[in-house]
């Protein structure tokens, strides 16, 4: 059995399945966005699906995810603006529509002579415009063979992963460089060996937050092979080049992770031992609430995914982030979202916008109850100004451990709310 199904019920984070387009892409090959996100919200596969085009595509990439596969770019400038022609900031991806940004992949270290510190700065870029990072380390076929291939790597990680790294906003990359875009890939041992070596140095680096860093293999992944490298311990994911440019490939690698998502899904119902994926969101209005309230659900055994605010801005307001975090619930990224301002109001009226969301602005136990059982609620939306952290967490326990009653009344009303949606307005 795939081993997916056993990282997962170590409690670990689901996969992210990432592609890189490189310098490839037109816009007549969105086509290819729209089918895999056709596929994915056909599917609706647990992994996260990501994929990074070059930044002349992002914003009509983004058109075509309609928010159920998210866009990335493949590179940033460290700085925010400035004298650097033909370079793009963070910001500037993200204001693209850009979630998510690969740095320090091998070819930008070889083309572009980017050193470890200049990795750094970008990731700390990225982080700051509100981008998940991918970081991406490797050595050469000629490190490998000189034994080098583990000190190399913990090196790399060592120069170019900032301060600060939080697993919600960082995944790190291992690609070898001898097995990109070349169809050789490592052994499974090779791989298994330098995943428990990034995730020691992970550890050592960021303690417990280390764990749940996700690891992903790159380097001639493909359908064929896809199941194989994903079932291995400390694999938590692909970053796939040349066959994430054709719908066709990208889904065959996707399907892999759906069987072993299925099959997870089955065990988990027959032990009773169903972990829920919770995103949260908040504007600076329950930022303090956000951060206390993450911490209290992932030791409670929550796997938390953060939607932002990633820091504490007072200008900043709540569509910002709870629109995403209502699109990830709507898309079947997390299972159920936390949304919170500073009233809990305003989050709740953006996060209703969102097709497939019921949002609710809860007080009480009964609500954040009956709120699911009988309205499948899949949105708590509190006030950060209003609720203590405490009463937050059992209002969010309450909310996560109802289930819709699936009654014929219910789901009446349900089909008659969402017949609203299809509505021309
Ligand atoms: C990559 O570009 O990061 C990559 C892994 O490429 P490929 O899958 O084509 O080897």
């Amino acid at each position: 059995m795939c081993c997916v199904v056993g990282r997962f019920n170590e409690g670990s984070v689901r996969p992210l399945i990432a592609g890189n387009w490189k310098m490839n892409g037109l816009s007549s090959q969105l086509g290819e966005i729209e089918a895999i996100a056709a596929s994915v919200a056909a599917t609706r596969p647990i992994a996260e699906i990501l994929i990074c085009t070059p930044a002349t595509l992002i914003a009509r990439a983004v058109q075509s995810a309609a928010g159920r596969i998210g866009i990335g770019g493949q590179d940033c400038h460290a700085a925010v603006c400035g004298p650097f022609t033909g370079d793009f900031s963070a910001q500037m991806l993200k204001d693209a529509g850009a979630c998510s940004v690969i740095v320090g992949h091998s070819e930008r270290r070889q083309h572009h002579g980017e050193t470890d510190a200049m990795v750094a700065a970008k990731a700390s870029a990225a982080w700051r415009a509100g981008l998940h990072v991918i970081l991406c380390i490797g050595e050469t076929q000629a490190q490998r063979a000189d034994g080098k291939a583990l000190s190399v790597c913990g090196d790399q990680i060592a120069g170019s992963l900032p301060e600060g790294a939080t697993s919600s906003a960082t995944a790190l990359a291992y690609e070898p460089l001898w097995a990109i875009g070349t169809g050789q890939t490592p052994t499974a041992e090779q791989i298994v060996e330098m995943h428990a070596h990034i995730r020691q140095c992970l550890e050592l680096r960021l303690g417990e937050e280390g764990r749940s860093v996700r690891i992903l293999y790159g380097g001639s992944v493909k359908p064929s092979n896809a199941r194989e490298i994903l079932a291995l311990p400390e694999v938590g994911g692909a970053l796939i080049g040349g066959a994430s440019l054709k719908a066709d490939d990208f889904e065959g690698i996707l399907r892999t992770v759906s069987l072993g998502i299925d099959a997870l899904r089955v065990e988990q119902r027959t032990d009773g031992n169903c972990m829920t994926r919770v995103g949260i969101a908040s504007d600076h209005g329950g930022f303090a609430l956000k951060v206390t309230i993450t911490r209290s659900l992932r030791s409670l055994g929550y796997e938390v995914v953060d939607y932002g605010a990633y820091q504490l801005n007072p200008a900043d307001d709540y569509p910002e982030f709870i629109i995403p975090l209502a699109k990830a619930v709507a898309t079947g990224q997390v299972e159920r979202g936390v949304a919170l301002c500073g009233s809990g109001v305003g989050a709740s009226i953006a996060a209703n916008k969102v097709p497939n969301v019921r949002a609710g602005l809860i007080h009480d136990d009964f609500s954040a109850r009956q709120g699911v059982e009988d309205d499948d609620m899949n949105v708590i939306c509190l006030g950060g100004k209003l609720v203590e952290a405490a009463r937050a967490v059992e209002l969010i326990e309450t909310f996560l451990s109802a289930r819709f009653s699936g009654a014929a009344r219910h789901q009446r009303r349900l089909s008659e709310v969402q017949a609203l949606e299809h509505e021309d307005t």
